[in-house]
C-alpha cells in the first residue's frame, strides 16, 4: 500500500460538511488551538502542530503558500502571517478544487463568516446546512416553555426554508442511546418546563435533555431534507463510545420509509460499522471528514475503510474544517492523494479499469451529494 501515485483525480469536490474560516489575525497560539479538537492547553513538552496534522500542513500547505514542501513550521506560521488571513486563506481555500460548500452555520463562534462571505472567499456556490440544536436554543431564549413545545417544529421548518440539509449534535450532547420513538406531546412539555426551570437559574438554553433532543430530531425529520449526524470523533464534550452510529439502528429502522436521508459524518473510529449501516440501510450515508486532516499521512487507512463495504453511492466527501483554511487544504489534498492511490491498486491488481477508476471517483467527490442534497439547478 502507497499513496505515491500517477494518476491524479481533478474532478470538483462537494464539500458536503464545514463550518468556514476564521479571517481575523491569529497569534501561533490561536493557530494551534485550532489545530487541534482538544478544548483545553497543550501540556508542556507537547505541540498540536508536532502531529500528523502538522506534517501535512508543511507537506501540502506550505507549496501553496510559496514555500518548498515540508518547511519547518516557524517558517510556515511566518509566511502565513506575512500575507496575512485573508489572502492565505483565498489561495488554501482555492487549492481545493471545490465547487460547492455546504456550510453548518450553527457554532456559536463569530468570527466565522457566513455563506456568502465563505463564497466569496473561497469562488464556489455555499449552501447552508442548519443545526437543529442552535435553532432550539434561539427560539426558546425568547419563548416560554409550552410555547416552544408547540412551535418549535414550524420554527425550524421557517428557519431552513433555504437550507439544503438540517443537522444534529445529539451525539455530543447526549449520545445515541435514545429510545427510536417520537416524543409524547406530554413527555415535551414536562422535559421544556425542567428545561425552562434550569436555564432561568443558568441564563443558558444549552440543550442536553434527551427528550428535547429526540424532539428536535422528529421536528427535523418531518421535514424530509437530508439529516447529517456527527458520529465518532470530535467535539471534546462527546463520551465517544456512546456517538457509535450502530447504537442508532433502532431509529434507521423506525425511519426507513419515510423520505428522510441521515449523512453519517466523520464515523472516527467507527468507519466500518458505518459502512455496514450505509450498505443494509437505503438511506443512509457515510464520510470520514474531520479525519481526512488530523490523521495526516494515515488519511488514506481511513478512506480505504470507508470503500470497504458500502456502494460507492453512499460515499461522500467532507473536510469538516472548522476555523483554519489550512484544514480544507489538507483535507482536499490528502483525499486526492489517497484515492488515486486506492484506484491505482485496484487497477493494478485487476479489480478496476481506469474507466472504472474515474467513475467511482466522481461519484464520491461530487455526484452523490448532488443528488442527495438536491445540488444540481
Ligand atoms: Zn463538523
Amino acid at each position: 500500500m502507497t499513496d505515491t501515485s500517477n494518476r491524479r483525480i481533478d474532478v470538483p469536490l462537494v464539500d458536503h460538511h464545514c463550518h468556514g474560516v476564521v479571517e481575523a489575525e491569529l497569534t501561533d497560539g490561536e493557530f494551534r488551538s485550532l489545530a487541534t479538537e482538544s478544548d483545553w492547553p497543550a501540556p508542556a513538552g507537547t505541540d498540536s502542530l508536532e502531529s500528523p496534522f502538522g506534517l501535512a500542513v508543511r507537506r501540502f500547505c506550505a507549496p501553496v503558500l510559496g514555500l518548498e514542501p515540508l518547511a519547518p513550521l516557524d517558517e510556515y506560521l511566518a509566511r502565513r502571517r506575512s500575507i496575512g488571513p485573508a489572502e492565505a486563506n483565498r489561495l488554501l481555500l482555492r487549492s481545493t478544487g471545490t465547487s460547492h460548500y455546504l456550510l453548518d452555520t450553527g457554532i456559536r463562534d463569530a468570527r466565522l463568516p457566513g455563506p456568502d462571505a465563505m463564497a466569496a472567499r473561497a469562488d464556489a456556490r455555499v449552501r447552508e446546512i442548519v443545526r437543529i440544536e442552535r435553532v432550539a436554543e434561539d427560539f426558546a431564549s425568547e419563548s416560554t416553555a409550552a410555547g416552544f413545545a408547540a412551535k418549535f417544529p414550524e420554527t425550524l421548518a421557517a428557519k431552513s426554508r433555504d437550507a439544503v440539509g438540517l443537522k444534529s449534535i445529539l451525539a455530543y450532547r447526549h449520545g445515541f442511546d435514545i429510545p427510536a420513538e417520537r416524543p409524547s406531546g406530554r413527555e415535551v412539555l414536562q422535559a421544556a418546563d425542567a428545561w425552562f426551570r434550569t436555564a432561568e437559574e443558568s441564563g443558558s438554553f444549552r440543550v442536553t435533555d434527551p427528550v428535547l433532543l429526540r424532539f428536535g430530531l422528529w421536528s427535523g425529520i418531518d421535514l424530509g431534507i437530508p439529516m447529517q449526524l456527527h458520529t465518532g470523533y470530535g467535539d471534546s464534550d462527546l463520551q465517544l463510545f456512546r456517538a457509535d452510529p450502530s447504537r442508532l439502528s433502532p431509529l434507521f429502522h423506525a425511519t426507513r420509509s419515510l423520505g428522510v436521508d441521515f449523512m453519517l459524518l466523520h464515523c472516527y473510529p467507527f468507519i466500518r460499522e458505518a459502512g455496514i449501516l450505509a450498505q443494509v440501510f437505503p438511506h443512509l450515508y457515510l464520510d470520514v471528514g474531520l479525519v481526512s486532516h488530523y490523521l495526516g499521512p494515515s488519511a488514506g487507512t481511513a478512506i480505504r475503510q470507508a470503500m470497504e463495504i458500502a456502494p460507492f453511492g453512499k460515499i461522500l466527501y467532507s473536510s469538516d474544517s472548522y476555523g483554519l483554511a489550512e484544514h480544507y487544504a489538507v483535507s482536499a489534498a490528502n483525499w486526492r492523494t489517497s484515492f488515486a492511490a486506492l484506484m491505482d491498486d485496484w487497477i493494478a491488481s485487476g479489480w478496476a479499469t481506469a474507466n472504472d477508476a474515474d467513475r467511482i471517483a466522481t461519484r464520491v467527490a461530487s455526484e452523490n451529494a448532488k443528488r442527495v442534497y438536491n445540488l444540481n439547478p
